[in-house]
Order: structure tokens, then C-alpha cells, then sequence
């Protein structure tokens, strides 16, 4: 129940919401507390090398694998390959429950849902029979997971800059090239890799890439380094390398030359995700802000009376709010048949910049303590610092907004 809004969620939802709630607080919370030595701890939680030790692999597949098994994991995966079909209000709703409660700390809470690059989403519609064969039990059942290889070290934004290359080996291909920033790629099973496959196309920017389904155990591919960032000791980026590696027909995703295409089925669902991560995490420690503020004293009263400290939280508050709405707002369009690129773009960037200043005012208001490991609150600010950046920076969303305003798309 939120009596904020006035915009009456359908039932269905709320179930939804009910439900994924019961679930992370029986199947995360618990695992947190019974392995936060390892969960919690950067030192353990990592090997030498940057990856999650295999006890951390395990946790992760084994909430991937509940949810799953508890009707939540596929639910927005297209009923085609055997998903539940539900639209993208039930993401976001679904998501930003599980970040309101589970915030920075819990980190596990990522894998209570599909993500679409890492499980099934509409891109898994786009495999061959083979393909589908081999793999969509498993990816359904959460036993196994997949990456979403676009970016490289020379192509970030503008992604047609990439240059691994798919040459013609036969019946197949042979892929040659670098990815860097693959989230999910240390632990995943599958990569769906972008590479040129015709070079002139490509250069002229009209296409000329394709998508390929390529097993990490494939021979002359591996995982070259993680990527680590705000001074840890690992992480969930992997920069990539391809040497010669063999792909065959089956191995096609979409139509050949056609790549780009099978990275925008992926984009509402991405951006809807960090619009929720964004509200969701702002929510928890906004409330953890109101309560401490009542507790905390200084100078003979507690540091809620004292405007300085306050108003920054009502004006996230407010921001918060705002961001929620026009998350909602943005998957009921989608939901009905719109594009709502705009509305989806104006969301995503104005919720991820919304969090980043809420979290660092609750780090404010908690003075010292907010800065301590055990408030969990620096990694919450962590995670929607760095979605700022990731799937579509705060700049490249501005350009289509721009762009659809150009083109007379100005209402609001
Ligand atoms: C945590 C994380 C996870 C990621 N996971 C994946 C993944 O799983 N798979 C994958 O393929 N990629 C992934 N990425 C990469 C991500 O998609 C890129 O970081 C993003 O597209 C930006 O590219 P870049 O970092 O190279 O920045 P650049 O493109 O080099 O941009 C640098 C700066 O210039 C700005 N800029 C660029 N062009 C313009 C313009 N036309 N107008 C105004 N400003 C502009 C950008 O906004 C940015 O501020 C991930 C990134 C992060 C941070």
C-alpha cells in the first residue's frame, strides 16, 4: 500500500509485490545473514584474481534458482519461450520492492528477478531452435546465466565504434576482438557477443554487426581481467578477448547484419530496472535518514530540528517521489503499446541522478556513521553512481530526449 499515489496499481501488481517482498525475505535476507562473512567482507568475497569465490557463484544461482522456482524469476520473459508475460509496471514494481527493502546491503536481492542481459528476456526469442535447445531449460531454471558483450575498450556510447571482427570460417565464423565492462561475465555460462560481420555496412554505420551466442568455455576466449572500481578488490565487469574463436550457424542471434537490433529488446527492461534500483534504494535510505535524525542528538536536541539537516531530505523526498512517478507513469505507456522513449529516457535519467544526491544527503544526515561499512549505505550510493553511467549515460539519454523534442514530441 502506498498512500502517496493516487494512481490505483491493479491488484495483480500489488500481489506481485506482496509476493517478491515474502521472497527475499525468506530467500535473501536469510543467506545474507547466515554468509555475511563472505557476503559482506571484500576479502573473502573475491579470489586473488577479482572474481566471487565459488561459494558467492553458488549463493547467486541459488537465489536465481529459487525465484525460479517460486514463479518469479521469468516473469517478465516472453510467454514464447516460457515466461510469465507480465508487462513492465510489474518489473518496476516488482523491483523497486526488492530494493526498498533489501538497499545496500543485500546485495543478493540483484538476482531475485531476470535481468535481461544475464537471463531470459525477449533477447532469448532471437536464438536459434538449436540454440534454444541447448540452453533456455537451464536459463529458465536459473541454473544458468548469460552476459551481453557490446562495449569495448574503443566503443562505448556510440557502440557502432566497435571493432571485434566475425570473419567467414567455413559454414561459420571466427571471432577476433576485445569487450570490456561485461557485466555478470566472471559467473555466466554465455556470452552474447557483438562483432562486425560486414565491414563495409559497418563502417558506413547501416548495419553490418551481428549478434552471436558464444559458450564462455569456448576455445581462445577468456576473461583477460575484471574491472574494479571505487577501490575494490574485485567485482562483476570482466574485459574480454576473443581470439579465433569458432562459431557456427546455430550460434546466430537475429538476423545476420542485424545486431543492433537485439540490444534495443533489452533497453526499456534495462532502463526500467535502474529506474526502480534508483527508487528503490533512495526509499531505504531516506527512511533510515528519518529515523536517525530523531535519534541523533546534538547541541541539546535531536539534528531533526534543525532545518539544515532536513531540508535536503525533503527535497530528495520530493525528487524521489517525482522519480517514482514518472517511473509508473513510463511502464503504463510502455504497457500500453507505446514507445515512450522519451518518458522512458526523461525516467531513467532523472531517477538515477535523483538517487545518487538522495544517498549522498543520507550519508549527510548520518554524519560519520554514514560513511561506515555496516550502514550499507556508501554501496547503495555506489550503485546508482555507477548507473549514471551504465546502460545509457545521463548525457546520451539527454540526446534523445532532445532528439524527440526535435521532432515535435513535446508533450509532458
Ligand atoms: C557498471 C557497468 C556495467 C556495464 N555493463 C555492460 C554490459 O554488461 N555490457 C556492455 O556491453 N556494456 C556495459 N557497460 C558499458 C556501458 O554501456 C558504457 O559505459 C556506456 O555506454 C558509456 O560508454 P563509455 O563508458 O565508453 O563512455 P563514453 O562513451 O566514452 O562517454 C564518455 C562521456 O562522454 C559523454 N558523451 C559521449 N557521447 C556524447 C554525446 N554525443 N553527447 C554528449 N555527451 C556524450 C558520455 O555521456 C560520458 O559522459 C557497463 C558500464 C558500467 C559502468
Amino acid at each position: 500500500m502506498n498512500s502517496a499515489i493516487g494512481i490505483k496499481l491493479p491488484e495483480e501488481i500489488l500481489a506481485i509485490q506482496a509476493g517478491i517482498e515474502a521472497f527475499v525475505r525468506k530467500e535473501v535476507l536469510p543467506r545474507h545473514e547466515r554468509h555475511g562473512d563472505i557476503l559482506s567482507d571484500p576479502r573473502k568475497k573475491y579470489t586473488d584474481e577479482g572474481r566471487y569465490v565459488p561459494p558467492v557463484v553458488e549463493l547467486i544461482r541459488e537465489v536465481r534458482m529459487a525465484s525460479a522456482a517460486a514463479g518469479y524469476f521469468n516473469m517478465s520473459a516472453p510467454e514464447s519461450i516460457g515466461g510469465g508475460g507480465m508487462g513492465l509496471l510489474a518489473y518496476y514494481a516488482a523491483w523497486e520492492r526488492i530494493f526498498h527493502i533489501c538497499g545496500g546491503h543485500h546485495w543478493l536481492a540483484t538476482y531475485a528477478l531476470s535481468h535481461w542481459a544475464f537471463g531470459p528476456s525477449p533477447v532469448l526469442t532471437q536464438v536459434t531452435p538449436r540454440a534454444r535447445e541447448e540452453i533456455l531449460a537451464d536459463m529458465l531454471a536459473g541454473r544458468k546465466s548469460m552476459c551481453f558483450g557490446l562495449s569495448e575498450p574503443g566503443a562505448g556510447s556510440d557502440a557502432a565504434m566497435l571493432k571485434t571482427r566475425a570473419e567467414p570460417d567455413g559454414d561459420g565464423w571466427r571471432i577476433t576482438g576485445r569487450k570490456l565492462w561485461t557485466s555478470n561475465s566472471p559467473q555466466a555460462d554465455y556470452c552474447i557477443v557483438f562483432a562486425i560481420t560486414n565491414p563495409e555496412k559497418a563502417a558506413k554505420k547501416q548495419g553490418g554487426i551481428s549478434a552471436f551466442l558464444v559458450p564462455m568455455n569456448a576455445p581462445g576466449f577468456e576473461i583477460e581481467s575484471i574491472v574494479k572500481v571505487f577501490g575494490h578488490v574485485g567485482g562483476d565487469e570482466g574485459a574480454l578477448r576473443f581470439e579465433r574463436v569458432r562459431v557456427e550457424p546455430w550460434q546466430l542471434v537475429g538476423e545476420m547484419d542485424k545486431g543492433f537490433a537485439i540490444a534495443l529488446l533489452g533497453v526499456s527492461l534495462g532502463r526500467v530496472y535502474n529506474s526502480a534500483r534508483s527508487v528503490g534504494l533512495s526509499r531505504w535510505g531516506l527512511e533510515k535518514a528519518v529515523s536517525y535524525v530523531q535519534q541523533r542528538e546534538a547541541f541539546g536536541k535531536p539534528i531533526s530540528e534543525y532545518q539544515g539537516v532536513t531540508f535536503p531530505l525533503a527535497e530528495s523526498a520530493t525528487e524521489v517521489h517525482a522519480a517514482h512517478l514518472m517511473a509508473i507513469n513510463a511502464c503504463m505507456l510502455l504497457d500500453s503499446g507505446q514507445p515512450a522513449i522519451k518518458e522512458l529516457s526523461m525516467t531513467k535519467a532523472y531517477s538515477v541522478q535523483v538517487a545518487a544526491r538522495a544517498l549522498d544527503r543520507v550519508m549527510q544526515a548520518h554524519g560519520a556513521m554514514g560513511l561506515t561499512n555496516e550502514m550499507g549505505l556508501t554501496d547503495a550510493w555506489e550503485v546508482v553512481r555507477t548507473i549514471n553511467i551504465g546502460d545509457g549515460t545521463n548525457e546520451i539519454l539527454y540526446k534523445t530526449i532532445v532528439q524527440r523534442l526535435l521532432k515535435g514530441d513535446t508533450d509532458l
